[in-house]
């Protein structure tokens, strides 16, 4: 399909901007920084929602301070990080002050998205700011996130930011110019409606010496992106007034296109969680789920497994354990196990007043 067709509804983008397309060896690069800003300038007057995210924090802060990334422990990554957002979101500002756009920085780990409540904070506040006609601008909260609470890279970070808005494409700028099936291709992919595992293994484990996120990340976004049924762009961001051809049509670099149906609001958050147990199913509960699209009752749970509590996301299983769905449980493992199996009827007897009819309901319910 011709990508104007394709990119014909987009309304809302995340555009990922990585370490080597806004710095140089001694910093920040004003002159890259500033025809990034032109360039989000001219989407954002032609009436599309945006979002940043950007790299460059570390960078930045181990230019301010003198030191070499490559020698540095953890702790003093982070301080670096805190150092170079500072700057580096102040360049943003200065920038797109000159054309009238105010700007707001979120500063993101991985515990504010997994966890249910934090994840809509975050969407309230990203949608109020472009509501305003600010511009958020993202990076990973690199100063506090250890290793149990961080994205790692901002190529996931951006498609969970993409989860986060319903944005209908995410824009990865870097310095390569797409996803190449053989190193020694003269063009990149044009479009990729599938991630094989051939795909997964021609991006291989890289990392590039400015950033953390090799073409690995970036195809673990676009995994993550076409799962919900949205699009992703892989471009180079040294290709002039990039953002504006790839709007346009253009075909730069390379574009990842879900087919699967769009999945929006809180069942895109469960489709993304890891699950926390599981549920196996009577034939009668997977025909209802599966069937004829009701919710889960407790009458059809066999057994479960798994440590989870209220609102956490677990898989469904039948009884030949072949796990077909995800949803987002209104009982605590404890309370499950006295439940199962027993009619709706009979819930508020066994845990008294504060019960739900439904184990998972309908809208909390993603199947595969
Ligand atoms: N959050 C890091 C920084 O701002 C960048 C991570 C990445 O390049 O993926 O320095």
């Amino acid at each position: 399909m011709p990508r104007k067709n394709l990119l014909k509804h987009v309304k809302k983008i995340v555009v990922k901007i990585g370490t080597s397309s806004i710095t140089e060896k001694d910093g920040i690069s004003i002159k890259k920084i500033s025809g990034f800003v032109d360039d989000v300038d001219r989407l954002i007057k032609k009436g599309y929602r945006l979002v940043i995210v950007t790299s460059g924090a570390i960078a930045t802060g181990a230019t301010t301070l003198g030191r070499k990334r490559d020698s540095i422990t953890i702790p003093e990554k982070q301080a670096l990080a805190s150092v170079g957002q500072v700057i580096l979101i102040n360049e943003y500002r200065k920038h797109f002050d000159k054309k009238g756009i105010k700007v707001g920085q979120i500063l993101l780990t991985e515990d504010d998205v997994k966890n249910r409540k934090r994840f809509v904070n975050a969407r309230h506040t990203l949608d109020t700011l472009m509501e305003m006609g600010v511009i958020p601008i993202v990076n990973e909260n690199d100063s506090v996130a250890v290793e149990e609470i961080k994205f790692g890279d901002n190529d996931t970070l951006s498609a969970h930011v993409a989860c986060l808005i319903d944005a209908d494409l995410l824009i990865l700028l870097s310095d390569i110019d797409g996803f190449f099936r053989e190193m020694d291709d003269p063009e990149p992919v044009e479009e990729i409606y599938e991630i094989t595992e051939d795909v997964v293994k021609r991006a291989g484990g890289s990392g590039s010496s400015h950033g953390t996120g090799g073409m690995f990340t970036k195809i673990k976004a676009a995994d993550i992106i076409i799962r919900f049924g949205e699009m992703m762009v892989i471009a180079n961001s040294g290709v002039k007034n990039v953002l504006g051809r790839i709007m346009n049509g253009d075909k730069i670099g390379t574009i990842f296109v879900g087919k699967n149906k769009q999945l929006k609001g809180k069942k895109r958050w469960i489709s993304m969680r890891n699950p926390r147990g599981l549920l196996v199913l009577d034939a009668g509960a997977v025909e209802a789920l599966r069937i004829k699209k009701k919710s889960l009752l407790a009458s059809g749970i066999k057994s479960a497994a798994g440590h989870f509590e209220m609102g956490d996301v677990v898989e469904l299983s039948d009884e030949s354990g072949n796990k077909f769905g995800k949803g987002s449980i209104n009982y605590n493992r404890s309370e499950l196990e006295l439940i199962k199996g027993k009619r709706t009827g009979e819930i508020k007897g066994i845990l008294g007043s504060k019960y739900f009819d439904e184990v998972v309901n309908r809208n909390d319910l993603v199947l595969y």
